[in-house]
């Protein structure tokens, strides 16, 4: 089919190129002309393992293009994809301004009868407003159908994912458009789940969130296995072997960051509050995550008798996880103004994000003539490092399992 990608992010670019390498015809549309220009020569704007090959293949095979043209990017698609940002605003919810103007672009633009797909995660209704929004608009009497399909790919994994992922989630009002929109995915090994919209769009939610309790969950008992000398990671083990737990998510550290759970787990919130349906739980998760870097920070911190001037700390990872070059919400970036605030000097090494002025060249360089040492991103890079003489603060309980503050 013909479809067009409103978006070249984490998830509209996996998104384009994965429907592109199953055989439809895809043009991808942004308004950033920088990435288009790198994304027609075939280089990835982001890092994401195996995405720049695939690029390339579908280039070559013509089935996928880029382009900043709107009239280009619409007049033959008959599926649109909207997969721009829905960054958090200011009260907690999400901003919805990206999709606004896609909304517009499409209603301005699109002359006949196309299935929209919303990718971004969006608040519940927001389906519904897209239709009374596009039919408020319409010339003649085109339709548009309007489909969730929610995103569920890992940073890092966003391919494996897309390819053998747990679900892909489609909720439509009607039926033949839900058909089409789950016929684009044949030939992935990926079960589907039918749903109405408003559970689709719940469905993203309401996962993200159970995620980010399961992580502030352990990060909680880690701090209390800390006072208590017993071995979270044991813990852990013993708790996900436990079918109705699972182990994954259990992973103690200095909490989680990136594009989504940060902001998915406020927009929900506030979706609770506004509904008089409040979320303590997750409300409490909010905060135990921003308290976890805090007390990191504090540790560090206390570890000097509260003087960082003057000291040189090794900061190991940048990326909010492993195999991305994502800094959103990066528990980093709190760490490196904390550190420089308190008069410290920063140098710190990720082996893909290499554009802050923090930033030196190795391992080495990080770890060698620094005062402290503070491992937050869990790189492979970082499992096996053999350091003797220097504090390490380890913030993703990888290099010992005793915890997470340990003394080396
Ligand atoms: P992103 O910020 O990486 O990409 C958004 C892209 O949209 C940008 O390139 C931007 O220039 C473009 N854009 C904005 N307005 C546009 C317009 N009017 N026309 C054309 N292009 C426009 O965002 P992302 O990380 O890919 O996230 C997109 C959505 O998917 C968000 O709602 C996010 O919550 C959701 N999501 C993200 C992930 C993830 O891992 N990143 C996973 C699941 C769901």
């Amino acid at each position: 089919m013909k479809i067009t990608v409103i978006g070249t992010g984490y998830v509209g670019l996996v998104t384009g190129v994965v429907l592109s390498d199953l055989g439809h015809q895809v043009t991808c549309l942004d308004i950033d002309k920088q990435k288009i220009n790198l994304l027609k020569q075939g280089i990835s704007p982001i890092y994401e393992p195996g995405l720049e090959e695939l690029i390339n293949k579908n280039i070559q095979r013509q089935l996928i293009s880029f382009t900043i043209d709107k009239q280009e990017a619409f007049s033959t698609a008959e599926v649109i994809f909207i997969a721009v940002g829905t960054p958090q605003s200011e009260q907690g919810a999400a901003d919805l301004s990206y999709v606004e103007q896609a909304v517009k672009d499409i209603a301005s633009t699109v002359d006949h009868d196309v299935i929209v797909v919303m990718k971004s995660t969006v608040p519940i209704g927001t389906g519904d407003w897209v239709e009374n929004t596009l039919h408020s608009h319409k010339s003649s009497n085109i339709n548009f159908y309007i489909v969730s399909n929610p995103e569920f790919l890992r940073e890092g994994f966003a391919l494996q994912d897309s390819y053998n992922g747990d679900r892909i989630v489609i909720g439509a009002q009607e039926e033949h458009a839900g058909n089409t929109v789950q016929a684009l995915f044949n030939g992935l090994k990926v079960p589907v789940i039918r749903t109405n919209r408003r559970s689709a769009e719940m469905i993203k939610y309401a996962s993200n969130a159970f995620l980010a309790v399961k992580i502030s969950y352990i990060n909680e008992i880690a701090n209390l296995c800390e006072k208590l000398d017993v071995n979270v990671l044991e813990v852990a083990d013993g708790m996900g072997a436990d079918r109705r737990i699972g182990r994954s998510f259990l992973n103690p550290g200095i909490g989680y960051g990136g594009s989504c759970f940060p902001k998915d787990t406020e927009a929900i919130a506030y979706l609770g509050r506004e509904h008089n349906a409040p979320l303590t739980i997750v409300e409490s998760t909010i905060k135990a995550n921003q308290r976890q870097r805090e007390l990191f920070f504090e540790k560090v911190i206390d570890y000097f008798g509260g003087v960082l001037k003057g000291k040189t700390i090794g900061l190991l990872g940048l990326a909010f996880k492993p195999n991305t070059d994502d800094l959103r919400e990066a528990p980093s970036l709190y760490l490196i103004e904390q550190l420089k605030r308190h008069g410290a000097t920063v140098k710190a090494y990720d082996p893909i994000v290499k554009h802050l002025e923090e930033c030196v060249d190795s391992i080495e360089e990080a770890t060698q003539a620094v005062d402290a040492i503070l491992l937050v991103t869990e790189w492979k890079e970082f499992v096996n490092l053999d350091i003797e003489d220097t504090k390490i603060f380890d913030g993703r309980y990888v290099l010992k399992p005793q915890g997470m503050y340990s003394i080396l």
